[in-house]
């Protein structure tokens, strides 16, 4: 249970750094493990920690003496916990072969901090035989692909989920509610003669007008599983997985409303400015659509079929 035994003896070398000298093979690995820059920790061959490196407490937040006795099995989850447990309880088995190459975890540490880390584990043969853990930390990373996804799946403008995000969700939704014999709706909308808007009052209001319209779709979506995108340049797209036809009417009339009475004056407009959009409305009840593309581009016919009646209005799939 002690951190270190014995500090190696130091003497000056002729070039000017300590020379550190090990008595014996335990306290050359201890040597090797504390000069080690990757986080590092020592194991007895049950899993219970022995030493830590300044890396690793670096890493993990404490001092060493904190995580000294703990056993590493508690550190990690299924499946993880049954693998360690495993290599460490069947202490007849050839330990040598007990090692674990360098994989993705997720670590446990402090009762309560949590640590996407590469992990591999080591047999060493010593006298005293133990185990070497190694970490590499992976918040970063997670962070960086976490960032990267977001910006891969959404709209810069209107922070909508973008057109690849909504037909994937579309597919997915597609699949599960179909076989569920449960109904689908999407909606298609576009904004009406937004190009006359954005000749009369600049493209930079056109663009805020856009970021109104993603803020009331959003507002609108009945529930979690609703997913609002813009399609792509003044074309949206709502998906109401579970609702029916007339629920779907109810929420796009509910969004015309809305955008109907979209005020302009703070941006700067007059109080006559206002905007409308057009919908088609389509929804799978009972086998009518054979898939997911078919049943958005039975909406998008129905939107069209809104444009030429007129705009500003909605538009339903029969
Ligand atoms: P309709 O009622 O038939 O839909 O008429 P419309 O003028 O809306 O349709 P049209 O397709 O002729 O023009 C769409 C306009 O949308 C033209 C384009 O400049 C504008 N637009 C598309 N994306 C953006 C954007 O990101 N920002 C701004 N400000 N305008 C955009
Ligand atoms: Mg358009
Ligand atoms: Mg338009």
């Amino acid at each position: 249970m002690t951190q270190s035994p014995k500090p190696p003896a130091q003497q000056e070398s002729q070039s000017g750094f300590h020379l550190l000298s090990a008595a014996n093979e335990e306290d050359l690995l201890r040597m090797v493990v504390r000069q080690m820059q990757d986080p590092m920790l020592q194991l007895t061959t049950d899993g219970t920690v022995i030493y830590v490196n300044s890396a690793a407490e670096t890493l993990l937040g404490k001092p060493a003496a904190h995580f000294i006795g703990q056993k590493w099995q508690h550190w990690v989850s299924a499946p993880w916990q049954e693998r360690f447990n495993d290599i460490f309880l069947k202490k007849n088995n050839k330990l040598e072969h007990q090692i674990i190459p360098t994989t993705e975890m997720t670590i446990k540490f402090n009762d309560r901090d949590i640590l996407p880390a590469n992990v591999s584990m080591s047999f060493i043969p010593s006298k005293n035989a133990c185990f070497l853990i190694t970490l590499q930390d992976l918040s970063s990373h997670k962070n960086e692909v976490q960032k990267l996804f977001q910006l891969a799946s959404t709209d810069s403008l209107t922070s909508l989920a973008n057109r690849r995000t909504f037909l994937d969700v579309l597919e997915t939704q597609w699949q599960k509610y179909r076989q569920q014999r449960r109904p689908i709706s999407a909606i298609m909308i576009d904004v009406d003669f937004f190009k006359i808007f954005n000749d009369q009052y600049g493209h930079i209001h056109g663009d805020k007008c856009l970021q109104r319209i993603a803020k009331e779709l959003t507002a609108i979506l009945p529930d979690k599983e609703c997913l609002a995108a813009r399609y792509g340049g003044e074309e949206f797209t709502i998906l109401l997985p579970g609702h029916t036809s007339a629920q779907a009417q109810k929420v796009a009339q509910d969004l015309r409303d809305k955008i109907n009475h979209l005020d302009f004056c703070k941006a700067g407009l007059g109080s006559d400015v206002c905007i409308t959009v057009s919908q088609g409305i389509a929804t799978e009840t009972n086998g009518q659509y054979r898939t997911a593309e078919a049943l958005l581009f039975a909406a998008d016919t129905a939107l069209y079929r809104a444009k030429a009646d007129g705009r500003d209005r909605v538009n339903i799939s029969m």
